[in-house]
């Protein structure tokens, strides 16, 4: 009870809004963990790109408990696998964006981006936003991956 009393949602943030959403292409919640949650990217440097976010609103790693860190690191690991197998993915960019000038487009609430990346991409990958061109519709994605997981993870709870 402490921990969802203390997780600080927060109205206006990106992620709280999207957790207060029923999961769907609506709001692209692919798994709810106890802890943290998994979601594609609405804007996606490739298909299958997704983010694995705490539910605690903190905007660092280090504002996290333990059992937050474990689960984002379990669910980031579960997201490699799928996207193996759901498209093939032969290697990974795993990041964590702390703070503005890193980079980071939702600064008050931390989150892990999980890139799936193929051979000879990286010319697709330094492209900039404007001229991202994706084989795949992002609800086609959502639906496709979100089965995937469901049939991964039969809800493993402690
Ligand atoms: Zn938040």
């Amino acid at each position: 009870m402490d921990y969802i009393e203390n997780r600080g949602e927060r109205p206006g943030c990106l992620f709280c809004d999207r957790l207060a959403q029923e999961d769907g292409v609506g709001n692209l919640i692919l798994h709810r963990g106890g802890r943290a949650f998994v979601m594609l990217n609405r804007y996606p440097y490739s298909s299958g790109h997704m983010m694995v976010v705490p539910i605690a609103h903190r905007p660092s790693i280090e504002d996290l408990d333990d059992d937050s860190m474990r689960e984002l690191m379990q669910l980031s690991s579960r997201a490699v696998s799928l996207l193996r197998k759901a498209y093939g993915a032969q290697a990974f960019n795993l990041g964590v964006n702390i703070g503005a000038p890193a980079g980071a487009g939702v600064v008050d609430h931390v989150h892990i981006h999980v890139l799936p990346r193929w051979s000879g991409d990286t010319n697709f990958m330094v492209t900039t936003a404007e001229t991202r061109v994706l084989p795949e519709a992002l609800a086609d994605t959502y639906l496709r991956l979100r089965t995937l997981w469901s049939a991964a993870s039969p809800n493993p709870s402690p």
